[in-house]
């Protein structure tokens, strides 16, 4: 029986399973992750102790192609996290067109708390743990909440070691240095920017009349909140784990930013330095950031930010998540009932596993692009997806997550019915 939150993942493919021409096979087989592994991590401390450390990695589904998803480090990361995290991978993948299914993966821990050597002994050793499971045919991880470029490079050398010859395309979202993607670093927040300029041009929508807050100001939300701000969007909140600032005027979002990447926190040091003197602001909770008066809310932090108890108080007109999950099931109902219109992460945060599919082309062919062409590539292919997901919106009157659904599970349905389904025989 799946878990909690798997189960309000899987909602969205039974609605959407309405109005796709999807068979009863296909319907049942995405109910299920494919693969599941548990594995416990012994790392050596720096005070010469030994922690063991959970961690996970599962293959959702790889009929589209070998499974590709992130590593997440947080104290929240359960096996019924992951799984609901590969399953939205697996949609993703199919909604963009990536030759790709979904996984994802994850250790449980606050990886604040470690020393760097600690965070490396710990990467080598979920490689050490999981390197059967992985491979660039087979299953590829990427970055997540809590990891990074670095991280990234420590796993795909250990990969490496292991397996006695260089991998480069076994992780993406590696340092350029080590065979990353010129623009994979702010590839989620410059899709999901280009997403949410295609969507306003269809309601006439100019950026100088629209308000936005941004919750979470990490690698994806400080990127579309950069970018919303340099394209003339009033971006009159931010907020990262600490809690938030806000300004009716608009943030400087360049200064922020700054500020972010030299105190690391955005509440604490905030008003203590010059950027204070250049806008006045208030600070506020997350909450309240949440159910503030704006044309536009970015969930960019962690899933599970909306949900019944708070979507009454929703104020803004449209939601892009960028975030994965950050909505339940039960709140996009109160939601849509208000009117609001909400475009899934399912699409709005592909960019981010596009440009790491750019990647894993450029590692295996061993031609490396220049940034022009990657930002290029993933425009097109991202509004071209984005377009899509509009119309069958507009042909059907459903939600866009819905419709992003449908668009994937009609992709997804007919590479599982074409391996031979009851259906697929009997027509
Ligand atoms: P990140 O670790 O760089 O940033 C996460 C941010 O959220 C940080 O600023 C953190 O302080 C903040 N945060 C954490 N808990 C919070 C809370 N309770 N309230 C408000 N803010 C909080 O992570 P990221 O890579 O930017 O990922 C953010 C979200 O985007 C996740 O849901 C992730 O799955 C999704 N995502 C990321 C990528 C990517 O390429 N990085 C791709 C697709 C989806």
């Amino acid at each position: 029986m799946p878990a909690a939150l798997l189960t309000d993942a899987s909602r969205r493919l039974e609605q959407a399973a309405q109005y796709a021409p999807i068979s009863a096979d296909a319907t049942e087989r995405l109910k299920f992750p494919k693969a599941s592994l548990k594995v416990a991590i012994p790392v050596r401390m720096d005070d010469g102790s030994l922690r063991v450390f959970e961690g996970y990695r599962v293959r959702y589904d790889d009929t589209r192609g070998p499974t590709k998803g992130g590593i997440r480090f947080h104290p929240q990361v359960t096996l019924d996290e992951v799984q609901s995290l590969a399953f939205w991978m697996t949609f993703k993948c199919a909604a963009v067109n990536l030759p790709f299914g979904g996984a994802k993966g994850g250790i449980a821990l606050n990886p604040k708390t470690l020393s760097k050597f600690e965070l490396e002994r710990l990467s080598r050793g979920y490689i050490d743990a999981i390197a059967s499971f992985i491979g660039p045919d087979l299953d590829i991880p990427a970055p997540d909440v809590y990891t990074n470029p670095m991280i990234m490079g420590w796993m795909m050398d250990q990969y490496s070691i292991i397996k006695g010859k260089r991998s480069p395309a076994v992780i993406t979202g590696k340092p350029v240095s080590m065979g990353g993607s010129l623009g994979r670093s702010t590839a989620t927040g410059t899709g999901a920017f280009y997403v949410l300029q295609t969507m306003m041009a269809k309601y006439g929508q100019s950026p100088e009349q629209m308000t936005v807050a941004v919750q979470g100001f990490g690698n994806a939300g400080s990127v579309i909140a950069r970018q919303l701000f340099e394209a003339g969007y009033k971006v009159v909140a931010v907020s990262d784990s600490k809690g938030g600032i806000y300004s009716s005027k608009g943030l400087h979002i360049p200064d922020i930013q700054q500020f972010k990447r030299t105190h690391h926190t955005m509440q604490a040091v905030y008003c203590k330095d010059s950027v204070c003197n250049i806008v006045e602001h208030d600070n506020l909770t997350n909450e309240e950031l949440l159910s503030l008066d704006v044309d536009i809310l970015i969930p960019a932090a962690l899933e599970n930010q909306i949900t019944a108890e708070n979507a009454h108080s929703i104020q803004a007109k449209y939601i892009f998540e960028v975030a994965n999950g950050p909505v339940t099931a039960d709140a996009d109902i109160i939601l849509e009932k208000k009117g609001i219109s909400l475009f899934p992460d399912i699409l709005v945060n592909a960019g981010g596993v596009m440009v790491s599919h750019f990647e894993w082309v450029q590692n295996r062919s061993g031609l490396y692009w220049q940034l022009d062409e990657v930002h290029s590539q993933l425009s097109s292919r991202i509004t071209r997806e984005a377009e899509t997901i509009w119309q069958i919106a507009q042909k059907h009157s459903i939600s866009f997550r819905t419709a992003a659904y449908i668009h994937a599970l009609s992709r997804l349905s007919t590479a599982l019915d074409d391996r031979g389904t009851r259906d697929y025989y009997k027509s």
